[in-house]
């Protein structure tokens, strides 16, 4: 097949004709509950483009919620998931191992935050990921308690939709949720009442206060936490937040888990958002990024936490494909050799300069935020009162994929814009989805 051109082309409105059959025949067999930000269907996807059925070629600002950072058809990872696929698909790890999963567990040692002693187990979904990390400080510690924070993001199961905090569309009706889940203060800075220079300590404060005076420190099992929060509005817990409640969890006998599924993996210009403040995790969550588009998920941490789990306590029919371990390894192969470490800063730089310059020229721009290729513009009608404007970021989302640009929304109130664009994206295409998104401020 030959390679994906990657140029902007847009053949037909989007969606187009063919989408659109597509899209009737969708409606008729797959459930309302699983919905699509932008229902075109996809033919081919590759460095930052994505092609649809009508032969149009989008630029991919979401990089399928941050899972392609190595691109959607990276040739480390097609060529040893294919040869993986054509000796064997699945024995299960359970039953018969195999090398791929020692493979990504020994690349997890050396990649992950820590030079202590580390052990892994992979699983199939982010979700299962953190109920599994759950588990293990549960039975580390003999205590049930688990601390998560507002606008949290951890998953759509019961246990992970009781730690996460938005109820649409999560959880609305799903209910009754898992117990034993209490919810602290986030340090918000674009939103924390006294600004952002007092957020840190402030928060870290009310944190550490409603965790000792409502549950007490020595029934806490895990404290979860995304070093960088993805789905609540890629929010940068403010300096000094994180380093507070690591001290404290240490203090107190309790797990840190880093929930680095959406923010690891090179997303943020570093292997995991964490190190950012020298942040060691007990246990870290993966996914999305980790194996260039297969299902694979991981918790790695302490070897004597790891291993409080019972043989046979934990694991999963699927968890740890072969086929995922070898894409992971390709996945990792291609982050090393391309650097993405350093792409992903360069396109902040990119970013940050031209949403900054357009913060200046619109003022719905309330605040430009983010790490590496994890940025965000966060909407409001009024920057005095900073009240949140979810219509008007619908409708710029809208504007950008008429315009053949993939953005996604995000934010506790809907009032996010975020772009996860995939790190191997030529500038030339990062500019001129900017480009797009500057021409829609403008016309809104
Ligand atoms: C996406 C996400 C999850 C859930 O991962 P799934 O693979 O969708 O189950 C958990 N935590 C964070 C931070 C995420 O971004």
């Amino acid at each position: 097949m030959s390679a994906l051109e990657q140029t902007r082309h847009l053949a037909t409105a989007v969606p187009g004709p063919k989408s659109q059959e597509l899209q009737a025949r969708r409606s008729a067999a797959v459930a309302q509950g699983v919905s699509s930000t932008l229902p075109v269907f996809v033919t081919r996807a590759g460095g930052g483009i994505v092609e649809d059925v009508d032969g149009n070629r989008l630029i991919d600002f979401g990089s399928g919620i941050a899972v392609t950072s190595v691109g959607a058809s990276a040739e480390a990872v097609v060529r040893r998931a294919s040869a993986q696929l054509a000796d064997f698909t699945h024995t299960c790890f359970m039953v018969t191992p195999y090398e791929g999963y020692v493979a990504v567990a020994e690349a997890l040692a050396e990649l992950t935050p820590g030079d202590h002693a580390k052990k892994t187990a992979l699983f199939n979904s982010g979700a299962e990921a953190v109920e599994n990390a759950v588990k293990i400080a549960r039975a580390y510690t003999g205590r049930q308690a688990v601390v998560v924070f507002d606008h949290g993001y951890h998953g759509r199961t019961n246990l992970t939709m009781a730690l996460t905090a938005k109820n649409m569309p999560y959880k609305h009706s799903f209910g009754p949720f898992a117990p034993e889940v209490y919810r602290a203060p986030l340090a918000y800075p674009y939103r924390w009442p006294t600004g952002a220079d007092n957020c840190g300590p402030e928060a870290a404060e009310a944190a550490i206060d409603r965790i000792s005076t409502q549950i007490g420190a020595e029934n806490v099992a895990a404290i979860i936490i995304e070093p960088v929060l993805g789905e609540g509005g890629f929010i940068e817990p403010a300096k000094g937040f994180l380093p507070a409640l690591r001290e404290f969890a240490s203090a107190h006998g309790i797990v840190f888990v880093a929930d680095e599924i959406q923010s690891g993996f090179c997303r943020t210009g570093q292997w995991f958002a964490c190190e950012d403040e020298g942040i060691v995790p007990d246990l870290i969550t993966t996914a999305k990024g980790i194996a260039g588009g297969l299902p694979l998920a991981a918790v790695t941490g302490r070897a004597e936490i790891m291993d409080a789990a019972h043989p046979g306590g934990l694991g999963g029919t699927y968890g740890g494909n072969p086929v995922a371990c070898a894409a992971a390894l390709g996945a990792i192969e291609t982050m090393k050799e391309l650097d993405l470490n350093a792409r992903a800063k360069r396109i902040e730089e990119v970013m940050k300069g031209r949403l900054t310059a357009m913060q200046e020229k619109f003022d719905i721009i309330g605040d430009v935020r983010g790490r590496g290729a994890m940025i965000a513009i966060e909407l409001v009608t009024d920057r005095a009162t900073k009240e949140p404007n979810p219509k008007a970021t619908a409708a710029l989302a809208k504007a950008c994929h008429a315009e053949g640009l993939i953005v996604l929304t995000c934010g506790t109130y809907g009032n996010v814009l975020r772009f996860l664009p995939p790190l191997v994206i030529g500038e030339d295409l990062l500019n001129e989805g900017l480009d797009i998104i500057e021409e829609a401020f403008a016309r809104i």
